[in-house]
């Protein structure tokens, strides 16, 4: 165990207990593949206790003042905040990321808990106009109870704090299984919780590889009240349906096809900023990244060259090195996934303007690309590439950017670059997502709501939606009034 790593707890958290288990799975760290921790690798039977302790924990917690409960939270902000350079470094040595931009999540994932701390103090209800002279109508607003969550790699602090401190302000109580890839973060950001004065049981972490185990006694229990799942779309359909027997609430944020529209009326300086700041943070692997970048034929050979200039400015290395702008990828498949799109692209026609090939920083580092003459049919503009390659498609009219840009089964982010004010809204409207951003290509925060349309998921996080989310509306019909 390293300096960095010896920090923050390595066990899981159940029932404000640290266990251990026979059985561990290990952590490394994707810019070396060198192994810097092993947590326990919990199953079924560790899964159901957490659930347990979860449901002991719940009457309390939903009994407890929201004032007291943000009091907790804003506790809980405080510690994550005092701690960015640790939080940061543990970040980037198990998911890669460059230091800048894991300190950018460390305070980007505490400002939902800032948020969420003050928001559960507003989770109104309403009183009701009367139809009949005898009763009155309210309705006051409830936590669900147990919640389960499931969470992904790519933002392994911000993905459990937004929807953990939603949670908890709303006054349930919660099970994490983080993902095998970033455990630590998860384990991390849960003790400073518990320092912060969050109850046992309130929030449990069950780190586990057998996410299949975890993940069914997590949506079968008739216990849990709701799932919040963030990652592939795949896995949350495979998710959707296992919570259909027990009627579990639903909140999936899946996966993402961004379109990032540039009009020939766009600001060049503009779209280029939006684009490297869309496209190649955490060396493209969002699910809210620029995936089909729709370039109008009148721009198309000004805006490539800017980007292909602009490209040369990133330098790829661990993201522990301070001058790294591009880290490595996650794991050998997230590597070889865009290897064979790039090499289907070109088969089908696409050119490389620049990178296109495996970075000699090590085995999952991809040098940040830029691919034209992609066309809506090939398999890059089809799937996520989650990689650091811009894919440039050719339109003509406002009419096939929107066509294209659709032409999806996905809809959770798209941008659009141009100066047009009455083409903002025409084509802010006509897209088929949850969220446009007009140019800008960071939009993220802790008081918008975040989510997909289609078949990118289910409800929102963040702002009020976000909290409304872990709420139930129960209606009191007052009766007897003489
Ligand atoms: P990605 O491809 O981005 O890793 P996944 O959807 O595979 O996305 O993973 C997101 C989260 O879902 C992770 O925590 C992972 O462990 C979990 N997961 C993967 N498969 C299952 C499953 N069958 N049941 C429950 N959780 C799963």
């Amino acid at each position: 165990m390293n300096a960095i790593t010896s920090k923050f707890p390595t066990a899981a958290l159940i029932d404000g207990t640290w266990v251990t288990a026979q059985k561990s799975f290990s952590v490394s760290d994707p810019a070396t593949g060198e192994e810097i921790a092993r947590v326990p690798d919990l199953g079924a039977d560790d899964a159901r206790r957490a659930i347990d302790a979860a449901a002991k924990a719940f009457p309390a917690w939903a009994a407890t003042p929201a004032k007291a409960r943000a009091q907790i939270l804003e506790r809980w902000f405080d510690l994550i905040t005092a701690e960015t350079e640790a939080l940061a470094q543990l970040m980037t040595a198990e998911q890669g990321k460059p230091l800048a931009e894991a300190r950018g999540e460390v305070a980007y994932g505490a400002s939902f808990i800032e948020w969420f701390a003050e928001e559960g103090k507003r989770a109104y209800g309403r009183t009701i106009p009367t139809t009949v002279a005898s009763r009155r109508y309210i309705t006051i607003k409830q936590p669900i109870g147990v919640v389960a969550a499931i969470t992904p790699w790519n933002f392994p602090i911000a993905m459990i704090t937004r929807k953990v401190a939603s949670a908890l302000a709303a006054g349930c109580t919660i099970v994490v299984k983080p993902s095998e890839e970033t455990p630590l973060c998860a384990l991390a950001v849960a003790k400073l919780a518990m320092d912060a004065g969050v109850p046992p049981g309130v929030f449990n972490v069950i780190t586990s590889a057998d996410a299949a185990s975890v993940g069914n006694v997590l949506t079968s229990d008739p216990r849990v009240r709701k799932l919040t799942f963030t990652g592939s779309t795949e896995i949350g359909r495979l998710l959707y349906r296992q919570c259909a027997d027990t009627i579990k609430k639903l909140t999936l944020e899946l996966g993402g096809n961004a379109p990032l529209i540039v009009f020939d009326d766009a600001d060049l300086k503009q779209a280029i900023a939006g684009t490297m700041a869309s496209k190649y943070r955490n060396a493209g692997q969002t699910c809210v990244c620029a995936n089909r970048i729709i370039v109008q034929a009148g721009i198309y050979e000004r805006f490539t060259a800017a980007l292909v200039d602009a490209v040369s400015s990133l330098h790829v290395a661990p993201g522990r090195d301070p001058r790294s702008t591009i880290g490595p990828l996650i794991n050998a498949d997230a590597a070889k996934k865009v290897e064979s799109l790039i090499s289907d692209a070109v088969s089908h026609g696409a050119k490389i303007r620049t990178g296109g090939a495996p970075d000699t920083q090590g085995a999952l580092f991809y040098q940040p690309t830029v691919v034209t003459e992609v066309t809506p049919d090939m398999k890059i503009a089809q799937e996520e590439i989650f990689g650091p390659v811009a894919s440039l498609i050719r339109f003509e009219t406002e009419a096939d950017a929107i066509r294209i840009a659709n032409d999806t089964p996905f809809g959770l982010a798209a941008y659009l670059f141009t100066q047009n004010i009455g083409r903002v809204w025409r084509v802010a409207e006509a897209l088929e997502s949850g969220m446009v951003g007009v140019n800008e290509g960071v939009f993220s925060n802790e008081v918008a709501p975040f989510g997909g349309v289609k078949q990118s998921g289910l409800g929102r996080e963040g702002a009020a939606e976000g909290l409304e989310e872990y709420l139930e509306t129960k209606f009191i019909c007052l009766g007897g009034i003489s």
